[in-house]
């Protein structure tokens, strides 16, 4: 059984909830692509201001989301494949929602011990991944490709946490080893970066990297092992998630996350 639940979110949209996180206080969602108004390539509920899209769609396709999740907005970061993660408090809880311009440009992660402050990542293959300690109350959202796993930012997201054994991690979908070939500089970087090193399988003299599996690995290397994931590749799925690797220009969908009140 799948310990995500996929619920309507009303319009034909949906996300992937899971269900542990939300017994545990914490909202860990993860939207597909479908239910918005974005047209090809983005079609249609791409949640990003910075690929092209028209704007009005992506505030249509935002109020969608937030309405159905009850909230009004959510703090937006900037995604460079870094390792920032910024604390977010009520003066910067919706940074990023209504344009790009005041997004939380350097970072790749946020977090807040904070009730109800909701927490967004976005993503076309990368890893997602919501963290959260019940007893600590702290949540954290990072986004995660193989350039930021190399430059530790999973590491930097488990420091953030008193006790790892606390921590529970919802993984979201993101491209799968069925679809993401790289070269071996790639996986050697993400190699290096932990002792858990990088999962990779090799097929007809290709290399090709499992970034949830790594994600994982490297999390539990440092005591977090209560990590689950949706088991969705985006390009497999290419109906329900928007996948870089396979479309080249399209759109992303929404991840969220939030300490529940
Ligand atoms: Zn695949």
């Amino acid at each position: 059984m799948s310990p995500f639940e996929r619920r309507a979110l009303g319009g034909g949209a949906h996300a992937l909830v899971s269900v542990e996180l939300e017994r545990a206080g914490f909202l860990a969602a993860f939207a597909e692509r479908t239910g918005g108004t974005s047209g090809a390539p983005f079609r249609s509920l791409n949640v990003s201001f910075s690929v092209g899209d028209d704007p009005n769609a992506v505030a249509t396709n935002r109020g969608r989301v937030t309405r159905a999740f009850g909230i009004r907005s959510f703090a937006v970061p900037g995604l460079v494949h870094g390792t920032t993660i910024l604390p977010i408090g009520p003066a910067r809880a919706g940074d990023g929602f209504l344009g790009p311009a005041d997004a939380l440009h350097a970072a790749d992660g946020l977090q807040t011990k904070r009730a109800g402050l909701p927490l967004a990542g976005f993503s076309a293959d990368c890893v997602i991944a919501v963290m959260a300690a019940p007893a600590e109350g702290r949540v954290a959202l990072v986004h995660a490709g193989w350039r930021g796993m190399a430059a530790g930012i999973l590491q930097k997201a488990a420091a953030l946490f008193g006790d790892p054994g606390q921590v529970m991690v919802a993984v979201g979908p993101a491209i799968g080893p069925c679809h993401y070939e790289v070269g071996e500089d790639v996986a050697r970087a993400v190699d290096a970066a932990s002792p858990a090193g990088a999962v990779t399988e090799r097929r007809d003299g290709h290399r090709y990297l499992d970034l949830v599996a790594t994600t994982a690995a490297i999390l539990g290397e440092l005591g977090v092992r209560r990590v689950q994931d949706t088991g969705l590749c985006t390009a497999c799925e290419a109906g329900r998630f928007f996948s870089f690797r396979n479309e080249g220009s399209t759109g992303r969908h929404l991840a969220l996350a939030m300490r529940l009140e």
